[in-house]
């Protein structure tokens, strides 16, 4: 049954796809990835911080960085405008459990991937613009450590969140490709699902990761990438105003779910935190991954602070 339906709507959404890289969610897509992270336990941030079974530095860390540095608005031309740079970047499933995802979220926020610590803050990527981030960093992959979004109550997090307008959010998830057919195109396990409560902010992503070459007709297969715009029935589609990347000051945001085998492309190894800090982006297929990712989400964030339609980025 499953089978048949998600063939069905894939030829479906494929034709209607034609001329719009974006996708409908898929129907009956998700499902094991939403287990995935529905499963967990329900715990807040208080009830694990509180937990004496987890140590901070031991099982778990947190970083964020939330200032108004540069932040002065001023717009006194006539013939541009100042976008109103207020959009922060996280990362609530960062380090051990959605690997990956700690690394896009200091890159994205303007800052080369590095190791926590109490002297080195991450330095700061020449050219480009530092944003808030928040990351919640697990150091073992413990499922108790997975805080579900919509419980998350960190108050950094509701400090970066609650002081800008917009968010991004990054997360691991593993469609349930494999279920379909035990060998499906490398692009189908290639994934991004678009979510969130901001639909400019979604739709003008979407179009970003289009132009950076992430559809799944890319002519050069190694690169194909499905990019689906979660629709309103999908369990990942982060619409839950409690969830931690919709609490800013518009009340919306946009959650980016990265599968697996996506993120796995973006480094030369990604075995453990130390291997991706220093394989992020490598040349050949990471590089390809890795720059298209986070070049896709600066730019779309860019056009989306400057207030624009989702029009493609070339236009912009
Ligand atoms: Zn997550």
């Amino acid at each position: 049954m499953k089978i048949t339906s998600r063939r069905a709507v894939l030829t479906s959404v494929a034709a209607a796809a034609a001329t719009l890289p974006l996708l409908n969610d898929l129907a009956g897509n998700g499902g094991t990835a939403a287990a995935a992270e529905t499963s967990e336990p329900v715990v807040t941030n208080a009830v694990l911080y509180s937990d004496p079974q987890f140590q901070e530095g031991v099982d778990w860390m947190r970083r964020f960085r939330c200032g108004p540095a540069g932040t002065e608005l001023l717009d006194n031309a006539s013939g541009t405008s100042q976008p109103v740079r207020s959009t922060a970047i996280i990362a609530p499933h960062g380090g051990a459990i959605e690997q990956g995802t700690s690394e896009l979220c200091l890159a994205i926020a303007g800052y080369k991937p590095a190791a926590a610590s109490t002297t080195q803050l991450p330095a700061a990527e020449e050219g480009q613009l530092q944003r808030d981030y928040w990351m919640f960093e697990a150091l073992k992959n413990i499922s108790k450590l997975h805080v579900t979004s919509a419980l998350c109550d960190d108050p950094a997090a509701l400090a970066v969140c609650g002081n800008n307008l917009y968010a991004v959010s990054l997360h691991g998830f593993a469609p349930d490709v494999p279920a379909i057919s035990p060998t499906p195109p490398d692009f189908l396990h290639r994934q991004i699902l678009i979510g969130g409560r901001d639909q400019r902010l979604m739709r003008t992503l979407a179009r970003a990761f289009a132009d950076q070459g992430f559809t799944r007709d890319n002519s050069d297969p190694a690169k194909r990438v499905e990019v689906i715009l979660a629709g309103a029935n999908s369990p990942l589609n982060g619409d839950d105003p409690a969830n931690i990347v919709n609490r800013t000051r518009t009340g919306a945001g946009a959650q980016l779910e990265i599968s697996t085998e996506l993120r796995k492309a973006m480094f030369g190894n990604w075995d453990t935190a130390a291997d991706r800090r220093t394989t992020y982006g490598a040349a050949g297929a990471p590089a390809f991954f890795w720059n298209g990712f986070v070049n896709a989400v600066r730019h779309a964030i860019d056009r989306h602070e400057k207030g624009y339609a989702d029009a493609p980025a070339s236009q912009a």
